[in-house]
């Protein structure tokens, strides 16, 4: 007999369970509508990529692609027969060798070993008994037919590859694209951080870099998130330079940390050869004094990128944002240059993000595609929007059920069928139960299931084709005509969102 098991939801994954995910939808619907007001159009994306994009595109250096990514082997196995006999064996032999004949099992010179090893050890088998078996069975596993994917970590990488996969820099004008969906990392989870946690972004890619376009960007998400009530934000923002001023700085920066060697912690120390400008990012009380000592980006970048940021805050002041300069914001990602920002909410303890994001204008090259093309754009972290929400305590009203239909008797019921269809179609929620229940037991579910209204229909309604509707909050009875009644609700609804 099956050992009976529980099944519960991996560590860092969770369920939004429909008491929050309406507000999940409500939070989404209002960044779908602002992006839009600001003509960024959805790209939906694969929820897994090559491997290599995101290792090429974030930097093999980065906490993501070192230690959090989930990548697995796209592979369709041979099928091997329990237990296997000769003839499992031969035909196995024949179906590798056929498939890499074909081309199928991809010819690296790996594979090719192992279909050497494999054939010697069909024709061992053939002579020998079970280690031939196993040598067998191990070889064929071993083969690797597919490719190295990952689930998505983020999706500026995977916007990227899909605007060079569709030669979108010869669409007319800037390509404003935003997405909605979940992203994997295998961080440690605690509260704000998840390993399956969802995001929705926006990216421009074009021609153009004007810092109108940062603005522009910036404006649209602090309006997001104003629509969505989300209090007390700030903007963070940074410039983190271009290929030409950045390395020179980094090199300052990696010969005044190896000064201060002694003062940082194991990791800061490692960061000092992989990735000095993460030390910047630190949160360890014991190396804050340290890292305030050390060179600002500030004061080394070109000509170019100082203008770019000077002409950044103008255009900020324009759209009268308020902002605050933190040089120490660098951001994870390899990919950055120029601007950088950040927006932090109240509530949410020490994973305070919101958002994150910053230019990139050298992805697309660095990805294959067309030189010349510049981008920049954003991802706010829905779990932690939702969170500082709920924190804040003002939440929206959401719609939930109008119309609980309580009937009595059989001829009630196909009245009530007829009703629900319409008053459904009308747009508005309604549950009829599907077991005859007495009166009292219906109303006190219906109040139960937070039901604005409970459509009683027993004989007398039959009987004079009307229908009583109860107004559960305050008991207020009304007898109504069939047309009375959806002509009622529909002005209900559209007065009140319900
Ligand atoms: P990033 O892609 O790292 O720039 O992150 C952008 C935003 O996504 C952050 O500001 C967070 O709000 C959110 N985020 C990133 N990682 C996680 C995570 N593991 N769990 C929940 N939200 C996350």
């Amino acid at each position: 007999m099956t050992e009976k098991r529980e099944f519960r939801a991996i560590r860092g994954t969770r369920d939004i369970l429909p008491a929050d995910s309406a507000l999940w939808h409500w939070f989404e619907q209002i960044a779908r509508e602002t992006l839009e007001s600001y003509n960024f159009r959805e790209i939906r994306l694969p929820i897994f990529e090559d491997t290599q994009l995101f290792a090429r595109s974030i930097g093999v250096d980065t906490d993501v692609v070192s230690k959090e990514m989930y990548t697995f082997e796209d592979r369709e196995q041979f099928h091997v027969a329990h237990p296997l006999s000769l003839v499992d064996v031969i035909r196995l032999d024949e179906a590798v060798a056929e498939a890499w004949q074909r081309g199928t099992i991809p010819r690296t010179a790996a594979n090719e070993a192992e279909v050497l090893t494999l054939h010697e050890a069909c024709r061992d088998i053939e002579r020998a008994g079970t280690p031939a078996v196993l040598r067998f069975l191990d070889s064929v596993r071993n083969l690797a037919l597919g490719d190295s994917l990952t689930l998505r970590p983020e999706a500026t990488a995977s916007v990227a590859r899909a605007y060079i996969e569709h030669g979108m820099q010869t669409l007319p004008g800037n390509q404003k694209l935003y997405y909605v969906g979940p992203m994997f990392r295998r961080e440690r989870p605690q509260r704000g951080r998840y390993r399956q946690f969802y995001q929705v972004g926006a990216e421009v890619l074009g021609a153009s870099d004007a810092p109108a376009i940062d603005a522009e960007v910036l404006e649209m998400l602090l309006v997001l998130f104003k629509r969505a009530g989300l209090e007390n934000t700030t903007l963070y923002i940074n410039s983190i330079g271009c290929k030409e001023c950045r390395p020179k700085y980094v090199e300052l920066l990696r010969e005044e940390l190896r000064k201060v060697v002694d003062k940082l912690g194991p990791d800061s120390q490692r960061r000092i050869e992989t990735n000095p400008l993460r030390v910047l990012d630190s949160k360890l009380p014991e190396e804050q004094a340290v890292i305030e000592k050390l060179p600002r980006i500030s004061e080394h970048l070109c000509a170019a990128c100082r203008q770019h940021f000077a002409e950044l805050k103008d255009e900020l002041h324009l759209r009268d944002i308020s902002y605050d300069e933190n040089w120490r914001l660098v951001r994870g990602l390899d990919y950055y240059t120029r601007t950088t920002f950040e927006v932090t909410a109240t509530g949410l303890g020490s994973q305070n993000a919101v958002c994150g994001g910053g230019r990139y204008d050298g992805l697309v090259d660095l990805l294959g595609g067309p030189a010349g093309v510049k981008g920049i754009g954003f991802a706010i972290g829905t779990d932690r929007a939702i969170l500082s929400i709920q924190e804040g305590g003002k939440l929206p009203h959401l719609p939930g059920l109008s119309v609980f239909i309580a009937r009595m008797g059989a001829k009630a019921y196909p009245v009530a069928v007829n009703i629900a269809k319409k008053l459904r179609a009308c747009g508005l929620a309604v549950e009829l139960p599907p077991q005859e229940m007495k009166f009292g037991k219906a109303l006190g579910l219906a109040d139960k299931l937070g039901a604005r209204y409970a459509l009683i229909i027993g004989e007398d309604e039959v009987a004079s084709g009307t229908y009583t509707l109860k107004r559960l909050a305050d008991a207020e009875q009304k007898k109504l005509s069939e047309d009375e009644l959806l002509e009622y609700l529909e002005s209900e609804r559209r007065g009140s969102g319900a």
